[in-house]
């Protein structure tokens, strides 16, 4: 295998041929062999041989998350049952789960799409890696795993959870590569620290984190902690899994969209009209070579931007932003638009706070309530008489927290300091929001 992949360093026009011959097979296979996209298509009253360009394709409806609950479980499934070979999906706890489907060539060329990206980070055949993504209808582990094998690691399938068991495999299987949620990779760096291991004396490199949006800030963190290179890995079942787009160690500011198999367009969520290259809004894919599950012009809820300026790494495919938020879980504090991420960026760069902390929503009245709850660090605790957090010292940060999300993020919430390890460790996907506005509701 050469440094690139060929298509990725492809000229922009050869890609663009290419999109265009595979976005006419997608929308035929769909249009023949599901009703739900037939039915779409002649209400906006369009045939398939009217899409004559890329840029027709934004004639078309586009695909939400609840199509597919709609659908559940096999109506958006474009080939016949006997010809899928895996079948994913999404826990559900929103209502009933989704599911998506997998051809043997789906899984192929998923395996390959995830091949480049663990090649894109520095993973290299004969690596050991160590896959810390769960495994199961979940996207995360399985789409590692098999890209792993496809491109010649030693692949340790350990999940999530356990994480004593993960430090032994690490200590004593020496990998190179491991991949994981980035809360889940701090949660096993800051256990080694607890068991007197110095996180920075492992064999590990490289790390493949994604499944969560998280900021530049816990990057940094990572990378300290582990002295490691901690890459974003981007993918959502609905489009095939993690391998969506990935990020390069050269740049390290934005992830490489695999083009040749995903089209990429981003909108303005309320306007649903394409938003200028270089400004954020939801991001749209329409999948270029799947079988079993095609999806058009799917709305992923994610907020981010796309540039086509070349990269430094020397690839030509267009490159994501970081994802900065869900739509969902953007929360809007006394009339102020915030993410998660943006928050977590303040309280990364306060020494006497660490890593951990959640967002309380409640209702007050008609008003949303947001309690940042943060977990001072070890020395900080240390430093307060009796360790009370009630005491002047603790309410002077509480104030300084305050201050500090008021100037940046020009949010205004309580905040309220807790003890070491008492804001409960992620083994997968972090617990960001705990929201209680419908409780507080039913109290009032
Ligand atoms: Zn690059």
């Amino acid at each position: 295998m050469s440094t690139y992949v060929q298509e990725e360093t492809w000229d922009r026009e050869k890609m663009r041929d290419l999109q265009w011959e595979r976005l006419k097979t997608t929308i035929e296979r769909v249009y023949e062999n599901v009703p739900f996209y037939r039915t779409a298509f002649q209400e906006a009253q369009i045939e398939p041989e009217s899409i004559q360009s890329l840029e027709d394709l934004q004639r078309l409806p586009f695909t939400q998350k609840h199509h597919l609950r709609e659908h559940y479980p096999f109506d958006l499934i474009a080939t016949p049952i006997e010809e899928v070979v895996r079948f994913h999906g999404s826990s559900g706890t929103s209502g009933k789960p989704t599911v998506v489907a997998y051809t043997q060539q789906d899984i192929d060329h998923w395996a390959d799409i995830v091949a480049r990206c663990i090649y894109m980070a520095g993973g290299r055949p004969g690596d050991i890696l160590h896959n810390a993504y769960g495994y199961g209808l979940f996207t995360g582990g399985l789409g590692l795993h098999y890209g792993s094998e496809r491109l010649g690691c030693a692949t340790v399938p350990i999940s999530g959870g356990n994480t004593s068991r993960q430090i032994t495999l690490i200590q004593d299987f020496k990998p190179r590569v491991i991949c994981a949620t980035p809360s889940y990779l701090l949660n096993i760096g800051e256990t080694m620290k607890e068991m007197a291991i110095d996180p920075t004396t492992t064999s590990l490199k490289y790390a493949i984190l994604g499944a969560e949006p998280w900021s530049e800030e816990m990057r940094d963190y990572i990378e300290q902690l582990f002295d490691i290179k901690a890459l974003d890995i981007y993918g959502l079942s609905e489009i095939i899994g993690p391998g969506v787009a990935m990020e390069c160690p050269e740049g390290q500011d934005g992830l490489h969209i695999a083009e040749d198999h995903f089209l990429v367009e981003v909108i303005d969520p309320e306007t649903l009209q394409p938003v200028a290259e270089g400004e954020d809004g939801e991001l749209v894919f329409t999948s270029l070579t799947k079988e079993a599950l095609p999806i058009i012009r799917y709305r992923t809820g994610d907020i981010a931007s796309i540039t086509r300026e070349q990269c430094v790494c020397g690839r030509t495919t267009t490159k994501m932003s970081r994802v900065k938020g869900r739509i969902d879980d953007m929360l809007i504090i006394r009339g102020v638009n915030v993410f998660p991420s943006e928050i977590e960026r303040y309280v990364l760069q306060m020494e006497a706070l660490s890593s951990h902390y959640q967002i309380h929503l409640s209702k007050k009245g008609v008003m949303d309530h947001a309690v940042l709850h943060v977990e001072v660090s070890e020395s900080f605790f240390d430093s307060i008489p009796g360790q009370d957090l009630k005491h002047p010292l603790a309410q002077d940060l509480v104030k300084d927290i305050q201050h500090t999300l008021k100037e940046q993020a020009l949010v205004t919430m309580d905040v309220q300091l807790n003890a070491p390890n008492t804001i409960p460790r992620s083994e997968g996907k972090a617990k960001r929001i705990v929201d209680q506005r419908k409780a507080s509701v039913a109290q009032t």
